[in-house]
């Protein structure tokens, strides 16, 4: 697919990856479209012709915000579960706070 807003951004602009989709989406009044670029990295970019600006809707997992979030969270996890571990609760009610905690993309 050939954009036509995004030419000089082909890799993601703070870890270098690779383009893995791109697609375009209404049509503006001014003839131009919604343009969108993914990176291997998962940061997102899209070109609006309402305001003809590129922005980012989805951030690089590698960018340093991103890491320095990932950090704070697995540390608060890791607290949670020792907390968790410390109630004086039944076992199944342990193992089921335990599991949603586990599996939560929240914090991840
Ligand atoms: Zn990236």
């Amino acid at each position: 697919m050939e954009l036509k807003n995004m030419d000089d951004i082909v890799k993601c602009p703070h870890c270098g990856s690779i383009i893995v989709s791109e697609s375009i989406s209404n049509k503006h009044i001014n003839g131009q479209y919604n343009e969108t670029r993914e990176f291997e990295c998962g940061h997102r970019i899209v070109y609006s012709p309402n305001f003809r600006t590129i922005e980012y809707t989805r951030l690089c997992k590698n960018h340093p915000d991103v890491l320095a979030k990932k950090a704070v969270r697995k540390k608060t996890k890791e607290k949670l579960f020792k907390y968790i571990n410390r109630l004086d609760v039944d076992e199944e009610f342990r193992n089921n706070l335990n599991s949603h905690l586990k599996y939560s993309c929240y914090y991840e």
